[in-house]
């Protein structure tokens, strides 16, 4: 069996869904488990609606009501008929979005969030299954959030691997096709929780992990993994081959094309990933298993954006050491801050952040208390895996570097702006 997934970008609308129909007869439609995220910008839509909300501003009714007609106009241009049924399920969908919010009693941000931004998912699965059957291919909807369970960190949540296994036997018809939300899974109480922005990659993982998949493919808006961000860098070239350590290695540095935590489970039972174009599914794309790193070898070329560089001595004269660190860790953790990078000196300790959850300025209170601090916010981090001096040099040019680091195989530098 199989397991698809297709990203916001490749459903964003009517002609993304149909694609959907083009990719799928050039694969197969049988023995086939297709993942699917929310269309387009929704969950970013829905995360303003949230925010609205919790600021007791109405403006939140109409954020939904845009993101509705956003969705009617995709339906538009899939079915002809106005009376077809999906229309009313997904104007129940966002009626349900409405209700949960009226109901709601908690002031808990995260779990808010969940419950609410997780019906991207949930709106885009149900247009797609849809769809599929109105044009003959017979498909299972299932609801993910019966079939992964997590721990409560709400937005961040932690899989129960166990449970999650047991279900996905149990629930999924291996020979069949069937359609499910990325990113989203349920806590011991069937709230909603999510598994981290961009984690729909992370749910085929899990899938292709619990179902002993043969292949997991990813469907992009790019011709697969190439060395680096096309956003970002001219020229960047098509890597056909990369080694499972390698694409851990190359996500976890910020290669923002695979979510980090989708590959050591394919890895584990030595499932193939294929990272594919939804626009030229014929084409070969990237391949993710074992073997040799990369192929072709060459520099990649990865930058975070956003990151906070931030920089602690102690208050009297002495030393950051190991028991300070292991405390500065543990705020880390607690604030859900993930560190980039570290640098220790004699007196001072330096650490690149990422901030996902937007908790710094809080840590920054509670770091202020015990050490000195200095920082700069809106930093960018650039890797270079694999560097040669030619690639360092050009990438230096004109940037004002503010800490520097390499090792073996792999060159990092944080800079401003
Ligand atoms: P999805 O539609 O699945 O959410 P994403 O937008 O998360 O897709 O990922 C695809 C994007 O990742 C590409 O459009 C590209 O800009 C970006 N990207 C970053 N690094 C790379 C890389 N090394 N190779 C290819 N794409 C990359
Ligand atoms: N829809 C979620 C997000 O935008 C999950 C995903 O796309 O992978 O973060
Ligand atoms: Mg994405």
């Amino acid at each position: 069996m199989r397991v698809f997934k297709f990203g916001g970008a490749s459903v964003k609308d009517a002609n993304g869904v149909k694609n959907v129909i083009n990719v799928l007869r050039e694969t197969g439609f049988s023995d086939l488990l297709i993942i699917v995220s929310a269309m387009g910008k929704t969950t970013n839509a829905l995360e303003k609606v949230v925010e609205s909300y919790l600021r007791n501003n109405t403006e939140y009714k109409n954020l939904i009501k845009n993101l509705q007609q956003y969705h009617i106009l995709i339906l538009e241009g899939l079915f002809d008929n106005k009376q077809h049924p999906t229309f009313s399920k997904i104007n129940n969908l966002f009626k349900d979005i409405e209700t949960t919010l009226f109901r709601n009693k908690s002031t808990q941000y995260d779990f808010i969030y969940d419950q609410i931004v997780s019906y991207g998912e949930l709106i885009a699965t149900t247009i797609v299954s849809e769809y599929l059957s109105d044009q003959g291919y017979k498909n299972e909807w299932l609801d993910a959030r019966d079939l992964i369970k997590t721990d409560i960190v709400y937005r961040d949540a932690q899989v129960d691997w166990k449970n999650t296994q047991q279900n996905i036997i149990e629930k999924v018809n291996k020979n069949t096709l069937s359609v499910t939300q990325g990113f989203i899974g349920s806590d011991q109480n069937n709230f909603t929780t999510t598994l981290g922005r961009e984690g729909s990659d992370y749910t085929a993982g899990i899938f292709a992990y619990c179902l002993g998949a043969d292949s997991v493919s990813i469907w992009k808006d790019v011709p697969g993994v190439l060395n680096a961000d096309p956003r970002v860098f001219e020229d960047t070239k098509l890597l056909s081959h990369v080694s499972y350590e390698e694409a851990i290695e190359l996500a976890f540095f910020g290669a923002s094309v695979i979510h980090p935590k989708t590959i050591q489970p394919l890895q584990r039972k030595q499932i193939p990933l294929y990272v594919k174009s939804f626009l030229n599914p014929s084409s070969e794309g990237t391949s993710v298993k074992k073997g040799q790193p990369l192929d072709p070898y060459m520099p990649c070329y990865i930058v975070k954006k956003n990151q906070i560089l931030l920089s602690l001595s102690s208050l009297d004269f002495s030393f950051i050491v190991e028991d300070n660190i292991s405390e500065i860790f543990s705020l880390f953790h607690d604030y859900h801050i993930k560190v980039d990078l570290i640098q220790n000196s004699a007196i001072s300790f330096s650490v690149c952040l990422d901030d996902k959850f937007d908790h710094f300025d809080e840590l920054l209170q509670k770091l202020k208390s015990k050490f000195k601090v200095t920082y700069n916010k809106n930093v960018s981090l650039f890797t270079v895996r694999h560097f040669t001096s030619d690639a360092i040099a050009s990438l230096e040019k004109h940037k004002d570097i503010l800490l520097k680091q390499i090792t073996r195989e792999t060159y990092q530098m944080v800079v401003k702006g």
